[in-house]
């Protein structure tokens, strides 16, 4: 008898992995992306994958677990780069990634089961009604919507919409609770804020209902300047334009762009400091003419790009976000990143004075979004990592120049949210998950609820004794 006999009794035909290639699989996903992350997390894997195919299969897993003290924790594509889907308790992973029907769509909104891809969403949404996402990440073909909503922050559409966080970015969501008995509840309005980017630990989402957006076919364009600053004040002037309809907007400091946009880079030059938008058609002559007068050359833009020159290329948002520090990952292994702010009104001069400062460690990326009625920076700059300890201390100095760091290099929702314990998850969790089965080690708060945010890192997880 091994200890997941009991289990499998429990779950019946609901499919239960164990083949160790597999699970191990199943057991990761892009925590790669940050050295720190690597050396540590290397090693975690599950005892078991379980694969719900409705509701009502999560619901008997949930219960099964509960009685049985087995760690649970959920992961829809496996794209989160926190370490966020990694069962450090050991355990089961909850692969969401088979319950992938939309199960309603109508005029300004979407109801889907937790798996579904984003991807999947926006092709059947502008087929039936000319509609997609408000938002999604750069991994909108590979990643959940509940993923989106469970560890994603904000991405392609926060130019227009904000991040996810932003009141109405979600309308609804339904989750099962980890009990002897799991209930089900549908979560709005306020009620969303605990479950969104908390990493399951309050919930496994089963249901999402997203609102959605017109789609036109968007306009990608690459305009370039020789001077960092120059572009970046462009990007906040283009992002300030209240009458362009933007999609996505994004400033990428030299030699990034050339360097690592590789099948772009035909379009390129090496100094290139570059914007990275999609515009909706109406709105491409005007941004075009805009840029034009404040001293930008358009490198490409996709409406007028010969049918042989855009062959081949891939989707612009590929190159943001994320995509940006991939693109450079691929070409540059010693290249990793954070994840950063400015000091409010004094953003340029602040990005300016990193690139004054960090010639040779930093180059910057700022994603222009919006929030609370204002454009807002959030930067997303490639760091050439050396050691640990240096990081550390880079983020220390960001800091002290009023930086605030949302520490990618970080498993918990603490470090990485730049927050101390927060009592109402704290309480939601306890009256959810009572028993704290619900992928430990990713909640500081709930071993530690006097927790304080701390800059430089390091908690440990106690269960396994990992530091970040
Ligand atoms: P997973 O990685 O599988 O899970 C993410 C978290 O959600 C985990 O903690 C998991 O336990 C939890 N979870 C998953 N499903 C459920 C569920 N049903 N119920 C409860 N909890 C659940 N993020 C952004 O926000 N914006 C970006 O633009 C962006 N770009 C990226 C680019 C690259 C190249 C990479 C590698 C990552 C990027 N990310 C981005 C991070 C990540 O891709 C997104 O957040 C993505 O939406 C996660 O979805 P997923 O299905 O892969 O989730």
């Amino acid at each position: 008898m091994t200890p997941l006999d009991p289990l499998a009794a429990r779950i019946g035909d609901i499919p239960l992995i164990t083949q160790e290639k597999a699970v191990r699989a199943k057991s990761r996903d892009f925590f790669w992306y940050s050295p720190v992350l690597k050396s540590r997390l290397d090693d975690v894997t599950a005892e078991a994958v379980v694969a719900p195919r409705s509701e009502a299969e999560v619901v008997t897993v949930l219960a099964a677990c509960h009685d049985l003290d087995i760690p649970v924790t959920p992961r829809g594509g496996g794209t989160g780069n926190y370490g966020q889907a990694m069962p450090l308790a050991g355990g089961v992973v909850l692969d969401m990634a088979r319950m992938t029907r939309i199960l309603e769509l109508r005029p300004g909104r979407v109801v889907t089961e937790a798996g579904a891809l984003m991807g999947d969403i926006d092709t059947a949404a502008r087929a039936e009604l000319g509609e997609e996402l408000r938002l999604h990440p750069s991994t909108r073909e590979t990643a959940t919507i509940a993923g989106f909503v469970a560890g994603g922050s904000g991405g392609v559409g926060s130019i227009r919409w904000g991040m996810l966080a932003e009141p109405g970015n979600i309308l609804r969501l339904r989750i099962a609770t980890m009990e002897s008995t799991p209930r089900l509840i549908d979560l709005t309005g306020e009620e969303i804020a605990q479950v969104h980017h908390a990493y399951g630990v309050t919930g496994v989402i089963t249901e999402v209902e997203m609102p959605l957006a017109p789609a036109p076919d968007w306009v990608e364009m690459l305009i370039a300047w020789p001077g960092w600053t120059d572009a970046l004040a462009a990007g906040h002037r283009i992002a300030c334009a209240e009458g362009l309809w933007l999609k996505q907007l994004a400033a990428v400091e030299a030699p990034a762009p050339h360097a690592y946009f590789l099948r772009h880079r035909k379009f390129l030059d090496a100094g290139d400091n570059l914007l990275c938008l999609m515009v909706a058609p109406n709105s491409a002559d005007a941004l075009a003419g805009l840029a034009a007068g404040m001293g930008g050359t358009m490198r490409y833009r996709s409406d007028t790009a010969p049918q042989d020159a855009r062959a081949g290329l891939p989707h612009l948002h590929h190159l943001a976000w994320n995509h940006t520090t991939l693109r450079a990952l691929k070409t540059d292994p010693e290249i990793t990143y954070l994840q950063m702010g400015y000091p409010e009104g004094r953003e340029i001069e602040t990005c300016a004075e990193i690139a004054r400062r960090y010639p040779d460690e930093i180059v910057n990326h700022v994603e222009f979004t919006r929030s609370g009625g204002r454009v807002r920076f959030g930067s997303l700059p490639m760091v050439r990592f050396t050691t640990e300890a240096r990081l550390v201390a880079l983020m220390l100095e960001l800091e002290a120049m009023g930086c605030p760091i949302w520490n990618p290099h970080a498993h918990t929702l603490e470090e990485g949210n730049h927050r101390d314990a927060d009592p109402a998850q704290i309480a939601l969790k306890k009256a959810n998950d009572p028993k704290g089965l619900l992928n430990p080690g990713k909640m500081i708060g709930w071993e530690d609820p006097g927790y304080r945010y701390d800059p430089r890192g390091g908690y440990a997880y106690a269960a396994t004794g990992r530091a970040v």
